[in-house]
């Protein structure tokens, strides 16, 4: 007999029937007549609860069944008397396949920090918070390629190991195999990477947006979904060293079609987990954060505020409120900046146009004041930033002088250069950190505890 999930046996009502379920024990109660043993196998958020009859198996049958434990059960499946559950199943047969000493094993008692959570990365799947935050997780990947699929977009996977430095210099992984012990030098005394496995320096890439630029130079659409890197040392709450990232990049697409594709985008993963995950999404509103399901709601129910960031600054300055770090034109915007927009003045989410181009990447379309240029940030409550975006330059001269000013070494990404020689088109797309993504759908407070084994500095366990 095939066992069953126990999220399809809750739903059963072949009351009767013979079921076989397997998973791990997650609680254990009763008396001398009749143990109660609750059964979790991660399908759903809800337990199981498996009823034993003493008496008919003799104590010494569930010696090994502790908290912990991996366990078969074949059993009939029955109405529950119990509150809280509509069935429960009458054992029948037991049989361990894993025991679990009730000594030593992590998750004994019932909470646990989510600090020493992340200590037991291995085992905290187990704990009803992470199932239900990977089970989320799960879910918003998934709706991100229905989303795209469904629109026509193509996924075009873009190379993770890059040799072009041009946007994140300084902060990349390198990738050698090189001895570290026993670097080979040229004549001058550097090291010598023509000898490395690629022949040149090669590093983790930190977006897929210029390889993303050349897909959608023949395929119209497309998207990339995949891991990014990044050897910034920030310790915060929303930084991780290793994150997955979404970025669609679109041929005709001029900035304000970015910004509505961005908050459709966005509006639809929410509504997505708010049909698809309600069981998850109600157990983190009761146990961490009591406005979840309402914030997100209203996420989907109302327009993104547009302004541009010198509108964005104006407001800043009149609000009278201390910064830590103070504000005036021409000044990156804190997370403190962010959140005060979205959270105190407009209350809604914030999509933010037309920065200083001294703050925002080479290749975003330059404006006619020649001091902004064509970018987006989409800035969200609890989070700040969550998207980045632009309309990119398509003009090859305007590019190039943008590229010499910012003396960036150009010969590095010539093929980039190539598209606006050859049939250039206006353009535009976005960034939208996965994990910043599943924070907000969540509700957590710290990027560490929206990914199965965070990467960050100093941590690489597991
Ligand atoms: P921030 O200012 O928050 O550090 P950024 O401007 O460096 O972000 P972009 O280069 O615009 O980020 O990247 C696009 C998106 O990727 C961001 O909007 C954010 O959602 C996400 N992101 C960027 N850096 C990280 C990181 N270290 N960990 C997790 N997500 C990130
Ligand atoms: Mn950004």
């Amino acid at each position: 007999m095939k066992h069953i999930k126990i999220k399809e046996l809750l739903q059963s009502k072949e009351f009767g029937k013979e079921f076989i379920i397997k998973g791990w024990v997650r609680t254990l109660r009763g008396n001398k007549n009749v143990s109660f043993i609750a059964i979790n196998d991660g399908s759903i958020i809800n337990n199981v609860q498996v009823v034993v009859d003493i008496p008919v198996f003799g104590e010494e049958y569930l010696k090994n069944v502790t908290t912990g434990a991996c366990v078969k059960v074949r059993g009939i499946l029955v109405r529950s008397q119990g509150q809280g559950q509509t069935v429960e199943v009458q054992a029948k047969e037991i049989f361990v396949y894993g025991s679990c000493d009730p000594e030593t094993y992590p998750l004994q008692k019932k909470s646990h920090t989510l600090e020493y959570l992340r200590t037991i990365a291995h085992l905290r799947p187990r704990t009803n918070t992470f199932s239900a935050v990977l089970r989320i997780r799960h879910n918003m990947a998934f709706a991100i390629h229905k989303y795209f699929n469904d629109k026509g977009f193509f996924y075009l996977h873009t190379p993770i190991i890059t040799a072009s430095d041009c946007e994140g210099a300084g902060e990349m992984f390198r990738v050698s195999t090189l001895d570290i012990n026993n670097l080979p030098k040229t004549q001058d005394g550097q090291i010598d990477f023509t000898q490395d496995f690629f022949g040149k320096e090669t590093n983790l890439t930190v977006s897929g947006q210029l390889e993303g630029e050349l897909g959608a130079m023949a395929l119209s659409e497309v998207y990339t979904f995949g891991p990014t890197f990044r050897a910034e040392n920030s310790n915060t709450p929303r930084h991780l060293a290793e994150f997955w990232m979404i970025e669609p990049e679109m041929a005709f697409y001029d900035l304000e079609d970015n910004m509505n594709l961005a908050q459709d985008f966005v509006q639809y993963l929410i509504k997505y987990a708010l049909e698809n995950c309600k069981d998850d999404l109600e157990f983190l509103n009761k146990m961490y954060d009591k406005e979840l399901i309402s914030r997100l709601g209203f996420v989907v129910n109302n327009d993104f505020e547009r302004l541009t960031y010198t509108q964005a600054v104006d407001i800043l300055i009149k609000s009278g409120e201390k910064f830590e770090f103070p504000i005036s034109w021409g000044t990156d915007l804190q997370s403190e900046h962010e959140r005060y927009l979205v959270e105190k003045h407009f209350k809604k989410p914030v999509i933010l146009i037309d920065y200083p181009k001294e703050i925002k990447a080479f290749y975003m379309k330059q404006n006619p004041d020649g001091k902004t240029v064509r970018a987006m940030d989409v800035l969200f409550p609890k989070i700040g930033e969550i998207i980045g975006g632009s309309q990119r330059e398509e003009d090859l001269q305007k590019l190039v002088n943008r590229i010499n000013e910012l003396k960036l070494p150009s010969k590095d990404i010539w093929w980039y250069l190539e598209t606006r020689k050859f049939g250039t088109a206006p353009h535009s797309g976005f960034g939208l950190g996965f994990e910043r993504l599943i924070l907000f759908v969540t509700g957590m407070a710290n990027i560490r505890d929206v990914i199965p084994f965070p990467r960050t500095p100093k941590n690489a366990e597991f």
